[in-house]
């Protein structure tokens, strides 16, 4: 039995760089589309919401000159551009998908309505949201925690590359440990950085709590669904 019937899956746009250093590593979208279809076989109902990290951030892009809307809307055709990618590979391996955006851009995709979301997934289909929320000065975990409430999902899973939620970043504090689990209020008080204050907010606020998992290792996303504590529980 699967542990959630309905997920809404945030990829980190950073994550789809693979080994390189910008832009799309196929290999990763390969990986993770294959993780996506066992899943998908298991009978879960699955909404993805995608990043553009690994193309263009808006905010960094206002540090170059960039007109900061322009630079988000930018932003926001990047996470389309991953999307396009992910279907792509999704329906090579054989898991059907359909592409919603936060924008209207027929024929690129549907424009996005939450019914629409729901409606494919329990057709079978695998619902990828991309655009973010379609408005500047967000990003695409605020888009996360809100597709993710609106579609009613029992939880966000929030792919990383890294295994959880520790008392400092792994990455720079050897000395950092992991939590099985932790309450929103910790998050806060501990200043942990999960996702940005906006969208963890938002999960808090609305009940949808978020696994924090390493989706960069083959298998994982299917060990979340079985229920192996290989992550990080945030809740209420
Ligand atoms: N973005 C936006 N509104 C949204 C979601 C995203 O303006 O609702 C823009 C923003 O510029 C952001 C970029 O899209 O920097 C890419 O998204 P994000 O940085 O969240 O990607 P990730 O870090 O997950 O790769």
């Amino acid at each position: 039995m699967a542990r959630f019937k309905r997920i809404l899956l945030k990829l980190s746009g950073e994550s789809l760089m693979g080994e390189q250093h910008y832009g799309i590593d196929e290999h990763r979208l390969a990986q993770y589309a294959e993780q996506i279809k066992e899943i998908h076989d298991m009978g879960v109902e699955i909404g993805i919401v995608i990043g553009g990290g690994n193309i263009f951030r808006g905010l960094k892009g206002a540090g170059k000159g960039f007109d900061r809307v322009k630079g988000d809307q930018m932003g926001m055709l990047a996470t389309t551009i991953n999307g396009l990618g992910l279907s792509s590979a999704l329906s090579a391996a054989g898991c059907p998908n359909t592409v919603l955006t936060a924008i209207r851009m027929e024929p690129i995709g549907e424009f996005y309505t939450k019914w629409k979301a729901i409606e494919a997934m329990q057709q079978g289909k695998v619902a990828i949201m991309v655009g973010g929320t379609g408005s500047p000065y967000f990003t695409t975990d605020t888009g996360s925690s809100l597709r993710g409430i609106e579609i009613e999902a029992d939880v966000m899973l929030k792919g990383t590359r890294v295994d959880g939620v520790y008392t400092a970043d792994p990455e720079k504090d050897p000395t950092a440990t992991k939590f099985q689990e932790i309450t929103f209020d910790e998050i806060y008080n501990r200043n942990l950085k999960v996702m940005d204050l906006t969208a963890t907010t938002m999960c808090k606020e609305n009940g949808l709590p978020i696994y924090v998992f390493n989706m960069d290792v083959p298998g994982n996303l299917k060990k979340v669904i079985d229920g192996e504590p290989i992550g990080t529980l945030v809740h209420a």
